[in-house]
């Protein structure tokens, strides 16, 4: 079978913590990932997990191996804090904002597919909305309820976690632990605090803006049933991989689990691999724009930073290591992302490379077994559980290494890119370098501006501030932002 060439795919798996062959269970593999709730802009750090799936989406095409990938939209039954009681995100957008719950949700999905076109994500197979499977819904909570999985209290139909007996497994919970001091929600007559629901009922008195009828009165799903509903859907009962951020792995995935295996009862795991990105932890003060808003991308563009030194920056580090975002950072992606494509573009056009065996095919035409062995470490690179950092790494020794002819480089940074989607075919070094620095200047430039400065403080030592005013302009005018400090004024470029 075409998937058993070279390195054997291996990934980690969060049930049972431990790195696994992968292989396929079916021709096409199965991959869900846990998509956003669109009531909001989507920050920066959230875009890390499709970035992550985009990954190991290339990955398997990469081994040969076809995929159908689905990526769900939230735009119901998600209440705030990830709780199961008040108010839907989205409705609470929707007043907030002065618009109905679909102009939000239809706002915040566009900007969020634009965000992932503009990092070269795959667009995934099918994007299902909630609120277009609460039918199905209604139907997999009443099968749990004939079941004996339920019971109901007065905000609704719950899950009762008790009667689940590997409750708990993906995220290594503690039970009796767990069900003593979880979370802190109160809920009337819920009988254990893991337990959770499978349909919110509307409070007496308040009339929800997305209401469905159900065998539990008017309301709406419970926020975990959507996945499990929609992806059995979509994928079949049973498939092959999940993936999302680190923190689903504590709850949400954790009910979906719970709720699915019940639902099945054929005692098989739902799901084989559940794979989870860390975080990015961001420090928004350092970008002082965002400071009081979502750090998102379009900021980072708007400071001049491109798309794709995001993802740079995010393939640099481990997808289950968690990134310190910083500019310092980003202006290290983006410099480096300036070199990558400095020194291929002269290689351009590079051939069209998407699996392994196409890249050794073409590497063995060349002749030239230098470029075959990097083929085989970039093999090896992403085969150990996505190893990003040591791709690039494979990449940057190829582009330095002198034994290796322009055919080959052509191949090898094609393979690379295969698996690194970073454009390196096709990106082109003015879209990269938007963002100037002074160090971009010449030095007779630099001079002017800082004789224009020194004038100005002048200026403004002799009280002539018409002066000081006009020559503030003419700095606007060089794109030049002057900023008085007690140390004395200090400028950047904007
Ligand atoms: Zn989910």
């Amino acid at each position: 079978m075409a998937w058993v060439t070279g390195h054997q795919l291996r990934l980690y798996n969060s049930l049972g913590r431990l790195t696994e062959d992968f292989t396929p269970s079916a021709d096409v593999v199965g991959l869900y990932s846990c998509g956003p709730t669109v009531y909001a802009y989507q920050h920066l750090g959230n875009m890390r997990p499709y970035v992550f799936a985009d990954t190991l989406r290339r990955s398997l095409r990469w081994k040969g191996i076809a995929v159908r990938h689905v990526i769900n939209i939230t735009d119901v039954g998600h209440a705030v804090a990830d709780s199961d009681t008040g108010e839907d995100k989205l409705e609470l957008a929707a007043e907030r904002e002065r618009r109905s719950v679909d102009e939000i949700a239809e706002f915040y999905t566009k900007d969020w597919l634009a965000a992932l076109t503009a990092l070269n994500v795959q667009p995934a197979d099918e994007y299902p909305r909630a609120s277009a499977y609460v039918d199905q819904m209604i139907e997999f909570a009443k099968v749990l309820e004939d079941k004996g999985y339920t019971y109901q209290v007065p905000s609704g139909l719950y899950f009762d976690t008790s009667k689940s007996p590997g409750y708990g497994q993906l995220a290594l919970l503690d039970l009796a632990g767990q069900r003593e001091t979880g979370r802190v929600e109160h809920v009337e007559g819920r009988k254990h605090n893991s337990d959770f629901a499978l349909w919110r009922a509307e409070e007496p008195g308040v009339r929800r803006i997305m209401r469905w009828n159900s065998p539990w009165g008017w309301g709406a799903p419970g926020w975990h049933l959507e996945c499990s509903v929609m992806s059995m859907a979509l994928l079949g009962d049973h498939f092959d991989i999940h993936t999302g951020g680190v923190d689903h792995r504590e709850l949400h995935h954790v009910n979906e689990i719970a709720q699915s295996e019940a639902f099945l009862a054929d005692d098989r795991p739902w799901v084989r691999y559940w794979l989870h990105n860390e975080w990015v932890l961001l420090d928004a003060q350092k970008i002082a724009k965002s400071a009081g808003h979502t750090l998102r991308l379009a900021d980072l563009v708007e400071s001049g930073y491109h798309p794709m030194a995001y993802r740079l920056f995010l393939l640099g580090g481990h997808y289950r290591s968690q990134l310190d975002f910083t500019t310092t950072a980003m202006d290290a992606a983006q410099a480096t992302l300036r070199r990558l494509i400095a020194r291929v573009a002269p290689l351009r056009p590079l051939p069209r490379v998407e699996t392994l065996d196409e890249a050794r095919a073409l590497a063995d035409g060349t002749g030239d077994q230098a470029a075959l062995a990097y083929v085989e470490a970039i093999d090896a690179a992403i085969t150990n559980d996505l190893a990003t950092p040591r791709l690039l790494a494979t990449l940057q020794d190829a582009l330095r290494d002198p034994e290796v002819s322009t055919a080959g480089l052509r191949v090898v940074v094609a393979a690379a890119d295969a698996l690194l989607g970073l454009r390196l075919g096709d990106l082109e070094a003015s879209e990269v370098d938007q963002r100037r620095t002074p160090e971009d200047l010449a030095p007779q430039e630099v001079a002017a501006i800082e004789r224009l400065i020194a004038e100005r403080t002048q200026a403004r030592k002799e009280r002539n501030w018409a002066r000081a005013d006009e020559i503030r302009d003419e700095l606007d005018a060089l794109g030049v932002q002057v900023t008085d400090t007690p140390a004395g004024p200090t400028w950047q470029l904007r």
